[in-house]
């Protein structure tokens, strides 16, 4: 029950209506036991500054913040964590004493799922296809795990340069157009494989990265961040060539998670929040 003493939570964005962490963090919370409510909140651009104002004056325990939000919202915060620094990105903000500390939790969000299934990235080799807004969040969980190497497939090269020179500073990357013989040598010494392109996404699910899975070693991990549909065609071929297959549910709960992590202290029951999910999404098709 929700009564003066309860915490709050929200998101805000611009639009946010769509937003499911509202479901997913309140089925965790309502599992935990906590006396807190998470809620979904529009913030225009403009009123950005006020929006965070707001937060402190009205005491919220701490917030997610999303598109438009994420970059600019580092102007108005007290700290930013490691990750959101290098990322030049907040989703998460926590509100301890009056004192706003910005995070970037899609960074733990991506690798603890490949964890959480008893895969871990360390030593091993990467390859990444799509380098757009979430890919910035794999490539840094990727070189913070020390992956042996990363090769970027795309097909714009010199669009992704300028990414791939940022994070050169940390570890040097192939960046190749994945039409390439280069790209399918590449491929063929993956260990871990990850689409953050959206070909495949609801509606369009017939689509799929261009992946040639005859070279590509049977049984390595294939994840797909996309999570709707929760099998994407790419997801259909890694399991047909043997592959452990995860989809984007896992990134999506486990940036949550993280967050949920940060602001209450408490490990959530990650299970009851990706039924959650699954289940809106379900009934959202
Ligand atoms: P984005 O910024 O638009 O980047 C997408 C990447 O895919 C870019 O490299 C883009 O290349 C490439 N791409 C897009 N359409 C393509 C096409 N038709 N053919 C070839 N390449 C194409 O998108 P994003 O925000 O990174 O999101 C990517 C996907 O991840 C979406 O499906 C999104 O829903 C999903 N996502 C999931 C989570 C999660 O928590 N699970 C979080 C964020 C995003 P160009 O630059 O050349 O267009």
């Amino acid at each position: 029950m929700i009564t003066g003493k309860t915490k709050v939570l929200a998101v805000i964005g611009n639009p946010i209506a769509h937003s499911l962490s509202p479901v997913f963090q309140n089925a965790g919370i309502k599992a935990a036991g906590l006396d807190y409510v998470y809620t979904a909140l529009p913030v225009n651009n403009d009123d950005l500054a006020a929006a965070i104002a707001g937060m402190k004056a009205m005491g919220f325990c701490g917030m997610n913040v999303t598109i438009p939000h994420k970059e600019r919202v580092m102007d108005y915060l007290d700290a930013i964590d490691e990750d959101a620094k290098v990322l030049g990105a907040v989703n998460t903000i926590v509100n301890r004493d009056g004192v706003l500390t910005g995070y970037n939790t899609d960074v733990k969000g991506f690798i603890n799922g490949m964890k959480q299934q008893g895969f871990s990235p360390m030593g091993k080799q990467a390859v990444l296809l799509g380098a757009g807004g979430a890919a910035r969040a794999i490539i840094w969980g990727l070189i913070q795990e020390k992956v042996a190497g990363l090769t970027i497939g795309v097909r714009n090269v010199a669009k992704v340069q300028p990414l791939v020179d940022y994070f050169a500073q940390y570890m040097p990357i192939t960046l190749l157009d994945w039409q390439t013989g280069a790209f399918e040598q590449a491929l063929s010494q993956a260990e871990l494989l990850i689409n953050a392109t959206p070909l495949g996404m609801y509606p369009k699910v017939d689509a799929a990265p261009p992946v040639n899975w005859t070279k590509v070693k049977k049984g390595i991990f294939v994840y797909d961040i996309i999570y709707t549909p929760a099998e994407t065609l790419f997801l259909r071929q890694a399991k047909e060539n043997g592959c452990q297959v995860l989809n984007g549910e896992a990134m999506l709960v486990g940036q949550g998670a993280e967050s949920f992590r940060l602001w209450t202290g408490v490990e959530p029951d990650t299970k009851v929040m990706t039924e959650a999910l699954r289940q809106a999404l379900t009934q959202g098709k």
